[in-house]
């Protein structure tokens, strides 16, 4: 009853603005709705997270949410989890709006008091806390405001939005599970795909809007190392693989700062080592887990080879038999490749939002990690792709903690806090304001 009552309003506000639409409308039209509808949406989301791939009351809060918004036509359990809502609006071009919602194996210590206490078996069935740790419950909420919004402006475009609600991000699995799922064959295949993330460590109120590779390519890799086991008081009866091991992952940093080119971004991270069981035993085994990434798909190779060609020559320089050689495993199922904006939108989207905004809207985001994302899964050949940032920390918070205050806490840290109201409203305008750019009515 209550969002009826709400729908109500925002159909009345919208139809109550001029012939265009204004950032003010807008942004007034959005401040409206999150007083009296998405607020509790949110803290619905943020107190109610669910794990990679096991979003099921998050997907079917979200159909609800989407089936709400009139003229929407939804579907479920698209690749999994995944929800698809479709609105049709006349002749024009075909726009795939994007958020992903899940969350993460995390327990929450924001201090928040919508904090989650939220415990759930992930796929594997093993139980974990859950937080929305990364923020993607302003993703969501977002993609309700703008379908909200959208709807309510339907006389100001003409065309088709798709709202993907994804799955899976955190294990980049789920937009490429949606895109098995024959999401264009199905839903039309769009001409634009735009998705946004929360960052924290961008002040609120701004976005950061940036042209070409925006996200690393990334890999998973395995390393099994075996030995010869023996008595760790008589090393040469045996092959202690966690000496092996140890040289190869010095060789690894080695590597890249040898033969990776210096202005070529690259990461090799071993983020697991295992082996052995006791003081005195050489193991038979060790194993390595490791991160890889890159910007482009010619380094991303050189890469993988090199990790091929280290572990396996490292193993024959202490002398494995042939039979006994590291094996690396390149886990496809969790590559990601990169993010890469397409220039023309970028731009086009720049121009928009400094004549919505003025530059100020504008966050420059330095690239310090190589952090990856499935976004550009959605983005197939001939369409054109946008992900920007939208800042999540007031700018107060961010500049205390660079004067030596407390720290802004990153994503997937326990202690992760953004202001979800002003990232959940400007993502809402700014995507809003895409759709009605670029499926504007001839003449409008
Ligand atoms: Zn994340
Ligand atoms: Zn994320």
């Amino acid at each position: 009853m209550k969002g009826l009552i709400s729908a109500i309003l925002l159909t009345a506000s919208a139809s109550a603005m001029a012939a265009d639409v204004t950032p003010a409308d807008l942004e007034k039209a959005v401040a409206q709705d999150w007083s009296t509808y998405l607020a509790p949406l949110y803290d619905h989301f943020h107190r109610n997270p669910e794990l990679s791939a096991v979003e099921v009351n998050t997907a079917a809060r979200m159909a609800k949410e989407l089936r709400a918004v009139k003229g929407m036509e939804v579907t479920e359990k698209v690749g999994g989890t995944g929800v698809v809502g479709v609105l049709k609006n006349g002749p024009g071009p075909v726009i795939l709006l994007r958020a992903d919602m899940d969350g993460l194996p995390v327990e929450e210590k924001s201090g928040l008091a919508n904090a989650s206490k939220v415990r759930q078996k992930d796929r594997s069935g093993v139980e974990q806390p859950v937080m929305h740790a990364c923020g993607h419950d302003t993703h969501i909420t977002g993609l309700v405001a703008t379908a909200r919004q959208l709807a309510a402006l339907k006389d100001k475009w003409s065309g088709t939005v798709i709202f993907v609600a994804q799955p899976a991000e955190e294990i980049v699995g789920g937009a490429k599970k949606m895109m098995a799922d024959n999401l264009y064959q199905r839903f039309g295949k769009p001409d634009y795909a735009i998705g946004w993330h929360v960052a924290s460590a961008l002040p609120t109120g701004t976005i950061g809007l940036a042209e070409g590779v925006t996200y690393s390519a990334a890999d998973t890799v395995d390393i099994v190392v075996p030995g010869i086991g023996a008595h760790g008081a008589s090393p040469q009866s045996g092959k202690d693989p966690i000496f092996i091991a140890s040289d190869i992952v010095q060789s690894l940093q080695g590597f890249i700062g040898r033969e990776i080119a210096p202005l070529k971004p690259a990461v090799i991270t071993v983020g697991a080592f295992h082996a052995g069981s006791k003081h005195n035993i050489i193991s038979d085994k060790a194993e390595l887990s490791v991160t890889v990434r890159a910007d482009d798909l010619e380094t991303r190779n050189k890469l993988i080879d090199g990790i091929k060609r280290i572990s396996v020559q490292t193993g024959r320089k202490w002398g494995l038999p042939e039979d006994k050689l590291p094996i690396v495993t390149v886990r496809e199922d969790e590559r990601a490749i990169p993010n890469i904006n397409d220039t023309e939108l970028t731009r086009r989207l720049h121009a928009l939002y400094a004549k919505a905004y003025g530059d100020k809207i504008f966050t420059t985001v330095t690239r310090d990690s190589m952090g990856a994302e499935d976004f550009p899964y959605l983005v197939g050949p001939g369409v054109k792709g946008v992900y920007y940032n939208v800042g999540g920390t007031p700018q107060a918070a961010l500049d205390a903690a660079k004067a030596g205050g407390p720290p802004v806490p990153s994503h997937h840290s326990p202690l992760f806090k953004v202001d979800g109201e002003a990232a959940v409203k400007l993502g809402a305008q700014t995507m809003t304001l895409a759709v009605l750019d670029l499926a504007a009515k001839p003449g409008s």
